[in-house]
């Protein structure tokens, strides 16, 4: 199994100066490689597989940084491209200097080391990093990714690996989830989870700024701290919705042995219901999946993701009827079969329960 640790890392002067490079090297390398890629698939509908060393003589500065830097942003595109073509993801995009990409480097004869009070790195060498939690020892380092964010902090992500025993654990208690636009979510018993109204008031605030920002002169001095001040506040949500995410899932972790929830594709639903798809994202309801996904694992105790044409809203969860012509405005579900009259996220919910329940019985041959 899998455990990634971030830390928060203090660079000096020369060691920033090479990050950049490296972060610059590899949006180089990124771009290059997918206006490659693009040329290639639109004559031919087939894709390249290019390598960095294909690119270091026609571009020798590439050789001045981390060589597995590079290795890790040509998978990463691979992994993209493949995300495509599997339907889940858009076409890759190219990178701009705006955005906070990391590069990742792997662990090849101790190049790297956690050491007290830095953290060796390929190129780099020792950097001051705050290490606010230990380590447990059976757990063996493969990759750090170094990233920097808008607002100027430096951040390492080591990833662990660890051998663990799971006995899995009997279903007692199991809980079936469905999203909601108004809650977060409400589960199978009809109990709405509220999104924290502190979030919710700075998305209000990024939307005012974000505004603001739009008027002001591209490149003048109040553009630049209105873009400062939206970095910030992105920062700001990010953190108190992960805070948020943790606590939930922990809680959700502890007490239920068998999780479901409904499957959301991002992709088709940005293209039919464009603002469901935002709120979903903003909300962050994968981030929230993924985490439970591997907290539940290791308490031997298990994640359904209902598939993508479960048909969670549609169905009476009292005599199984489904509705076809359900529209997204009908809050409340209600079936001319068997007459339920029930609130429609709710509806969903106990199916999500049901369903899930069902598919943990087949996987696991009870
Ligand atoms: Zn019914």
């Amino acid at each position: 199994m899998n455990k990634a640790f971030k830390f928060r890392i203090y660079p000096n002067e020369s060691q920033k100066t090479l990050i950049h490079m490296t972060l610059g090297h590899n949006r180089f390398l990124w771009n290059k490689m997918l206006e490659d890629k693009q040329k290639q698939y639109e004559l031919t509908k087939n894709i390249l597989h290019p390598t960095p060393a294909q690119y270091k003589d026609a571009y020798p500065f590439l050789k001045d940084i981390d060589s597995l830097s590079l290795a890790n942003t040509q998978l990463n595109q691979e992994k993209a491209f493949k995300q495509f073509f599997n339907h889940k993801q858009d076409f890759p995009k190219f990178h701009s200097k705006k955005q906070d990409y990391g590069y990742t480097t792997n662990l090849v004869n101790n190049n790297i080391a956690l050491l007290k009070g830095f953290i060796k790195l390929p190129k780099l060498g020792e950097v001051k990093i705050k290490q606010h939690r230990a380590i447990p020892n059976e757990m063996i380092l493969k990759s750090v990714t170094v990233s920097k964010t808008g607002t100027g902090k430096y951040y390492v992500s080591i990833l662990y690996e660890y051998q663990k025993e799971i006995k899995k654990k009997d279903v007692k208690e199991s809980i079936g989830l469905d999203f909601s636009m108004t809650h977060f979510y409400v589960d199978h018993e009809g109990f709405k989870l509220d999104y924290p109204k502190d979030i919710q008031t700075d998305f209000n605030k990024l939307r005012v700024l974000q505004r603001s920002l739009s008027r002001r002169i591209k490149g003048s001095s109040n553009y630049h701290q209105k873009v400062l001040e939206i970095a910030l506040l992105h920062e700001r949500i990010r953190h108190k919705r992960d805070d948020f995410l943790h606590k939930l899932s922990n809680a959700i972790t502890k007490r239920y042995d068998l999780v479901s929830v409904e499957g959301l594709n991002l992709k088709d639903m940005s293209q039919t219901s464009p603002y469901y798809a935002k709120q979903i994202s903003r909300f962050g309801w994968t981030r929230f999946i993924s985490f439970l996904k591997y907290k539940l694992e290791t308490q031997g105790k298990t994640l359904m993701v209902m598939d993508e044409w479960y048909p969670s809203s549609k169905r009476c969860s009292c005599c199984g009827d489904i509705k076809t012509d359900l529209k997204l405005s009908e809050r409340v579900y209600h079936c001319p079969s068997c007459e339920l009259h029930l609130d429609r996220d709710h509806n969903a919910a106990i199916n999500i329960n049901k369903e899930g329940f069902r598919k943990y019985k087949l996987a696991f041959q009870l």
